[in-house]
Order: C-alpha cells, then structure tokens, then sequence
C-alpha cells in the first residue's frame, strides 16, 4: 500500500466519543517508549505525524489518523495495570479494554515489543487478554536495527517458546519493524490493505 494521504482526525479519552463511522480501523498499543509513534510515522512516511514520547505522564488518548481516505490507524497510550480492588487485583485501564470490546470498526490490532528484551509480564498478559476476548492482532517486535538477526531470530523463538508451553495453540502473526531503516513499512501496509480489501 502506497501512503497517500495521512491526517490527525481527532484524540479521545473514552471510546463511545470516538468518529462515529464506518470507517474500518487498526489499532497499535504497547507499552511507553516501545517505539509506537516512530513506527506510526515510518509507517505513514510522516516526520511528527505521531508525536514522540520522552515525557513521561502524556495524557492518555485515543487518537485517530485518517489514512488514504479509506481507513483509520488509531494511535492507543501506552497500557499499564490499574490497581482498582482492594484485593489489589489488575486491570489494564478500562477505556483500552472498553475501546477493544466494544469498537466495533476495530478490524485487527498491532501489540508491540521490543525486540532486545524478553518477554514482559505485562505484555504476555495482555496478549493473553486480547485472546481471551478473541480480539485479532498482530505482534510488532520492533528497533530490530538494534539486533544482529541471529540475536533477533533467538529472541523471536524465545516468545514462541514461551507463549507456547503458556495458554497459546499457536504463535500470533508477526512482523518485525525498525522506524530507523523503515524495516517492516511494505509487510505491515500490506498486510492491512489485503485484510481492507476484503
Ligand atoms: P513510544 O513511547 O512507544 O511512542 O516510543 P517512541 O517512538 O517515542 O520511541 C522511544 C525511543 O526509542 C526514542 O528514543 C526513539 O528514537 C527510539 N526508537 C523508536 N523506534 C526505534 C527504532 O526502530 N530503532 C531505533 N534504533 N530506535 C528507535
């Protein structure tokens, strides 16, 4: 998919504020200082289109891009669990799950992480979320400019191994992205053009 056009559409705290369209969407979520915004830019060949982080405490928005006219990339915060019982039990923040069960223009979701460290609680744990809730999504491992390929392949097989033996049949699609040399940029494109498409 060629990038053709890409603009802001507008930020939200809470899903049922979000463009009331049919516009079909793909959300990308992990968590802060993953490389989200840099891949959202790469990714739609814009310098700021997201803004990146380095302030710690950015307000927690949903945000919409508008992209070829055709389809929406909403840009998610950063997850993190919020302590709410006093059982201290976690939930992740209830707008990113509420926007998860109930967008429905909510097509397929990208979860990223970051290809030099080993699998997080959290990730893995909100991973198994999306699949408890049958949510479609992809894992982006990204900076992969940062590995060597063997170190990333042994990596990459480290999740497999243990999203394996944990609750998964099968190892989730995946990409691997570097914001630094567009890495990823034609797969991911294209693979949200085959999905639109049909
Ligand atoms: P966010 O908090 O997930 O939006 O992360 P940012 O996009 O702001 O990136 C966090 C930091 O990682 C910044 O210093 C980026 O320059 C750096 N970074 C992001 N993506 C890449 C990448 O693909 N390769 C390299 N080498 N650095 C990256």
């Amino acid at each position: 998919m060629k990038i053709k056009s890409a603009t802001f559409v507008v930020s939200n705290s809470e899903v049922s504020k979000c463009p009331n369209t049919r516009i079909p969407e793909y959300a990308f979520i992990g968590r802060s200082n993953v490389g989200k915004s840099s891949l959202i830019n790469m990714l739609t060949n814009r310098k700021s289109l997201a803004k990146t982080s380095g302030r710690p405490g950015k307000t927690q928005l949903i945000n919409h891009f508008l992209i070829n006219e055709n389809w929406h990339l909403v840009d998610l915060p950063g997850y993190g669990y919020a302590r709410v019982s006093k059982k201290d039990k976690k939930y992740f923040q209830k707008f990113i799950t509420d926007y998860f069960e109930q967008r429905e223009q909510m097509i397929s979701a990208f979860v990223l992480v970051d290809c030099r460290h080993e699998p997080q609680k959290i990730d893995m744990e909100f991973m198994e979320y999306m699949g408890e809730k049958e949510i479609p999504f992809s894992i982006i491992f990204t900076k992969a400019d940062k590995l060597r390929p063997q170190a990333l392949e042994r990596n990459i097989e480290e999740y497999k191994r243990i999203m394996l033996e944990g609750v998964w049949w099968e190892f989730p699609n995946y990409f691997v992205s570097s914001s630094s040399d567009g890495t990823g940029q034609d797969e991911i494109l294209n693979y949200i053009e085959e999905i639109n498409s049909n």
